[in-house]
């Protein structure tokens, strides 16, 4: 492979070249200090001529002598003097000296051959100035010293030497400021918190000094075929910039040098240590535009490796990736909100065509640690996947019902509350059993209790769903099929299912006023529903456009928007009482 242009240079001089123009290193260029010297000896001059000058110039009609411009030039190449010893240190202040130095011999001559008496105002503002470049200079010095201790401290790791966390953040942002190619590799050591742990810090410590030197060897290696820079943002954790590659072989080739590095025992004080790492890289612009976001997608892509049982140790990140973190979020919210029984509901009025209320469904809630809601669009296919799910619909059936319960007997209104069922908890074989105990614990009766089964995932297992709705048919709770349309319908299906309501999804109520085509597949499900002698309700109804429209097919039930969101339990209270009144 052809040596990369950038790593032909040794890797050693990139890493300090790198490090001094980080932006908080960097200086002002050396440009500047021939334009300020060109500046002065031409201001010089100027001030040399006009000095001798004998004629006069006009400024809005006023006769002004030239000589008197003179003063005003001179300040300005005083100040130009002090420009250079605040900007170029100490560069600055040895050329300050050397022109001051070269005005005195053209001064002392126009005073003692010329008998220019006026030019000792010049002297003395040049020994001012002198005495003010030294001040400045010495002051400059002190803090200069202080500055870069401060500087050094600011982008190194304390323990390592080698740059920090803030130093690969510069380096980053510097780069993508250029628009360069670079790779974020996110590094962590295996294991390494039980060596903290039996081992002690220090000998972690030592692990860690060691690591780094290796490392910063490879970094710096002038046989690299990549430009690497090498951080160490705290703990077992390490970051690596890497440039000049030229594709993701050699990418994977660049971050294998570090893992083989770990290959060889690492001995202390007698002991053997074996180590592994983890690595996780993201690429900028491909990836992610900012420096945040990479460090972020190159850590999720570490975690992943980390906790996978494969022997691969290096992996790009993918967008699929975000979605497993985000999932693994979602899953400890969800046990966190199980365990504290934070989950709650809401309750969305169901009415019948002439807007009588028939009831309310029930929709669990969770709440994120701002305060901020989860959908449960988001929340309920993760709990589904990890298995929780039964214990949501649980808590959102058992609070629900207990409020129900109360609410029913306190108004005496023969209304129905409707709960969300999954399939996989309808299957657990304690399903009856939890029904039971949270109807006879609330005192809500079987007939005023609905349970909602979503239509997709209920034909996958439908013989031993069949024997379980039948149960509760025989207790007198009603069923609904959830999201009717969505799934695979069959009629015979249907046919075989022992429900009471088809909820339409709210997809189909969407687009029913789109088209005619869209209006009769509404109508043909309302249709079906009716000679399964099954009650409809449309659910997601937002407009009156789509409420004429289905009182025209023949709807039974609404629930959308337009006459109710969800809503919580005391707003509900107060609707049931408005409609019923008190007993
Ligand atoms: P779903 O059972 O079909 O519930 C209806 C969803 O549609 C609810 O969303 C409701 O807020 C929303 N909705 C109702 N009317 C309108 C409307 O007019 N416009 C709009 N834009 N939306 C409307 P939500 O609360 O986000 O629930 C989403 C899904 O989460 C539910 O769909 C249900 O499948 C599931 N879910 C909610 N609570 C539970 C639960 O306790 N257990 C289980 N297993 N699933 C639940
Ligand atoms: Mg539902
Ligand atoms: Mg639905």
């Amino acid at each position: 492979m052809m040596k990369n242009k950038a790593a032909g240079k040794s890797n050693k001089d990139h890493f300090a070249s790198t490090l001094a123009n980080l932006s908080v290193n960097r200086e002002v260029p050396k440009s500047a200090y021939f334009l300020l010297l060109l500046l002065y000896l031409l201001v010089n001059s100027a001030t040399r001529h006009l000095s001798s000058a004998t004629d006069m110039f006009f400024l809005y009609g006023l006769e002004i002598p030239k000589t008197m411009l003179s003063g005003v030039f001179a300040s300005l190449g005083n100040i130009l003097i002090i420009l250079l010893v605040i900007l170029f240190g100490k560069l600055g202040f040895i050329t300050s000296c050397v022109l001051m130095a070269l005005q005195f011999p053209r001064l002392l001559m126009a005073i003692f051959m010329a008998h220019n008496y006026a030019t000792i105002q010049g002297i003395f503002t040049n020994l001012f100035t002198l005495v003010a470049s030294v001040i400045i200079f010495m002051n400059q010095r002190r803090l200069k010293t202080y500055q870069a201790k401060m500087r050094e401290q600011a982008i190194t790791d304390q323990l390592t030497g080698i740059p920090n966390r803030f130093a690969c953040f510069e380096l980053m942002n510097d780069l993508i400021d250029k628009h360069e190619r670079f790779v974020l590799v996110s590094t962590d050591l295996n294991n390494f918190k039980s060596i903290n742990d039996t081992m002690g810090h220090e000998i972690g410590n030592e692990i860690l000094i060691e690591i780094c030197e290796r490392w910063k060897a490879i970094a710096s290696s002038p046989d690299a075929e990549t430009v690497d820079f090498l951080a160490r943002p705290g703990g077992d954790e390490f970051l690596l910039v890497i440039r000049g590659y030229e594709n993701e072989a050699g990418i994977e080739k660049a971050i294998h040098r570090y893992q083989s590095a770990l290959e060889e025992k690492i001995t202390i004080e007698d002991c053997d240590y074996f180590l592994n790492a983890s690595f996780g890289y993201a690429e900028y612009p491909n990836d992610a535009s900012s420096s945040i976001t990479l460090v972020s997608y190159a850590d999720t892509a570490m975690h992943e490796v980390k906790n996978s049982a494969k022997n691969d140790r290096i992996l790009h990140f993918s967008q699929d990736l975000s979605k497993i973190e985000q999932n693994l979020a979602t899953e400890r919210k969800i046990r966190n909100a199980l365990e504290n029984d934070t989950i709650f509901f809401q309750l969305q009025p169901q009415y019948d065509i002439d807007h009588k209320l028939r009831g309310f469904e029930a929709l669990a809630r969770m709440k994120d640690a701002d305060g901020s809601m989860i959908s449960p669009g988001l929340f309920i296919p993760v709990a589904e996947k990890i298995g929780l799910i039964d214990k949501v619909d649980l808590s959102v059936f058992r609070k629900s019902a207990m409020f129900f319960g109360e609410l029913l007997k306190r108004t005496g209104a023969d209304i129905t509350l409707s709960i969300n069922i999954s399939v996989r908890h309808l299957m657990k074989n304690n399903f009856m059993e939890e029904i039971r105990d949270v109807l006879e614990k609330s005192g809500l009766a079987a007939k005023n209790l609905e349970i909602e089964i979503t239509e997709s995932i209920m034909i996958d297992s439908i013989d031993k769903a069949l024997e379980v709705i039948g149960e509760i048919k025989d207790m007198g709770i009603k069923i609904a099929i959830d999201d009717f349309g969505t799934g695979y319908s069959s009629l015979s299906y249907l046919n075989k299912f022992p429900a009471d309501l088809l909820k339409v999804d709210k997809s189909f109520i969407d687009e029913m006023n789109s088209g005619e085509s869209s209006k009769q597949y509404v109508a043909t499900i309302i249709s079906i529903g009716h000679i399964m002698n099954l009650d409809v309700i449309s659910e997601g109804v937002e407009d009156e456009s789509q409420l004429k429209t289905l009182k025209e097919i023949g709807c039974d039930y609404i629930q959308g928007f337009i006459w109710g969101k969800p809503l919580p339990p005391e707003e509900a209270d107060k609707l049931v009482v408005a409609e019923f009144g008190t007993i």
